[in-house]
């Protein structure tokens, strides 16, 4: 349902404003300990574009076109391409559900302010205290889109049998065809590995092998590779051979121009 909100909103502020549906990218978060996802809209423009300043000044011009795209002129049951569907969010599509959104809206469609986000670069500390603005995922979320992988799922629940029931992979794209069963991307060196403990790193090794086992293509980038292009180039390489044809992945591996992203 969080996507479908979120995505609502995005659209809605695609028809309002100056701007493309991918200006505004979407990140949803789901928790360990609880049945809620968290979604976040971010602005993936180094420094910012401001998009969503202008969407919270105009919240309720926001929210008005957000139910009117989703009353959908077809009426449909859950979403069709006259209200949410869109090339942007196919690997959502089976998860959008504009009753829902509606209903949220409904309900909750206030804005409220939980926590002020800081700023990206205070303008008064040093300028080369390297602090990354942005999450290591969204960077790597950021560069995968920009790299024409496609919008990655993120935290997908993979059932993987006992003794681990499920694993999260951090991104996963479905397969292409009949080759595997679908890329699952961790980015290592993130909270729950922080401790890098001789046990946790056993625990990871051995789902990820259940995971080739069962056919996934696993690949695992450190987070400390994030700023490294050559190194990034080899993964996003990797990954591209998995989805993509080899002259595609050939591109992406010998131009990294999507190298950077949020930052
Ligand atoms: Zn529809």
């Amino acid at each position: 349902m969080a996507y479908s909100v979120v995505e609502g909103i995005r659209l809605a502020a695609a028809q309002i404003l100056e701007m493309e549906i991918e200006d505004i990218q979407i990140l949803c978060i789901p928790h360990l300990d609880r049945d809620t996802v968290d979604a976040v809209l971010y602005d993936p423009m180094p420094g910012g574009s401001g998009l969503l300043e202008q969407m919270v000044e105009r919240w309720s011009e926001v929210l008005a076109a957000a139910q009117a795209i989703l009353t959908c002129v077809s009426a449909c049951q859950t979403a069709c391409l006259d209200c949410m569907l869109h090339f942007r969010n196919a690997h959502f599509h089976r998860h959008l559900d504009r009753q829902k959104a509606l209903a949220f809206y409904a309900e909750r469609g206030a804005l409220e302010t939980a926590q002020p986000i800081p700023p990206a670069q205070p303008i008064s500390q040093k300028a080369d205290a390297a602090q990354p603005a942005h999450p290591p995922e969204f960077r790597l979320r950021d560069m995968l889109v920009r790299a024409g992988l496609g919008d990655p799922e993120a935290q997908k629940a993979i059932p993987i049998g006992q003794p681990w029931g499920r694993t999260l992979p951090d991104f996963f794209y479905p397969a292409p065809d009949e080759r595997h069963e679908g890329v699952c991307i961790y980015l290592d060196g993130l909270s729950a590995h922080i401790h890098g403990s001789a046990d946790s790193q056993e625990r990871d090794t051995q789902i990820r092998e259940r995971l080739a086992e069962m056919g996934y293509e696993v690949i695992a980038i450190p987070k400390t590779a994030l700023d490294d292009r050559d190194r990034m180039a080899g993964y996003f390489g990797r990954i591209a051979r998995k989805l993509l044809t080899k002259e595609e992945s050939d591109r992406i591996k010998n131009n990294p121009d999507w190298f950077g992203g949020v930052s």
